[in-house]
């Protein structure tokens, strides 16, 4: 039987994001490690999962970046988790295209505006299918990856991450109440580039999920 937390689509509330969290990909954007979580959400409109329709390039936005990412689903609601309880409210992990509109973010992000419209656009988090936690014995030793038209453009283990997923629950949930069917993004590693109408992307968690996504023409 599959779990009720496979429909995570329509029971979470929100989706918070961490940016900024494997050291290569930091380094590859010329930013610095952060001391704290980068964190930012994205809103509900953006889920795509597979099969049901082809990926946007929203207005203004001539180039389009994939970031896979490890998502994880929440299984209960929390305020103020600890590290030491943080694997508790964790129901299961997908694989996850943050897809981002880069020269529109550059362009926000130099007026000094928020970064809204270039992450959060629809079909800008596009998901695979639920992975059960049960399955998963170590989050922190998955291998992600993302391959455009078959060729492999981003491969990293989740053990790189900057902080951890029990870091990044607790302080998330400093700020901000995780509920059931919630998702959790932390962050893509090195390799993120751009992608055109018609590419082809393959994503996936090393066995256990994966995903194909396509690039849908522009309107604009
Ligand atoms: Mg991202």
């Amino acid at each position: 039987m599959s779990s009720p937390l496979a429909d995570f689509r329509h029971i979470g509330t929100k989706i918070v994001c961490v940016a900024r969290n494997y050291g290569k990909h930091v380094a590859e954007m010329g930013y610095v490690n952060p001391e704290k979580p980068v964190v930012f959400g994205k809103t509900l409109n953006t889920y795509l999962a597979e099969g049901e329709g082809e990926l946007e390039t929203p207005e203004g936005c001539e180039l389009l970046h994939h970031e896979v990412e490890l998502g994880l689903v929440i299984a209960k609601k929390g305020r103020w988790i600890k590290k030491e309880e943080a694997m508790d409210y964790i129901g299961g992990y997908t694989i996850v295209l943050d897809m981002t509109a880069r020269d529109l973010q550059a362009k926000l992000r130099e007026a000094q505006q928020p970064w809204y419209l270039s992450k959060s656009f629809d079909t800008s988090c596009a998901v695979g299918k639920f992975v059960d936690a049960k399955s998963v014995p170590d989050p922190h030793a998955l291998d992600i990856y993302c391959k455009v038209n078959g060729e492999l453009r981003q491969k990293a283990s989740t053990s790189e991450m900057l902080f951890d997923i029990p870091t990044l629950l607790e302080y998330v949930t400093k700020y901000v109440s995780l509920e059931r069917g919630d998702m959790v993004l932390t962050g893509t590693p090195d390799g993120v580039g751009s992608c055109l109408p018609g590419d082809v992307l393959d994503i996936g968690i090393e066995g256990h999920v994966t995903a194909q996504f396509t690039v849908g023409p522009k309107r604009h």
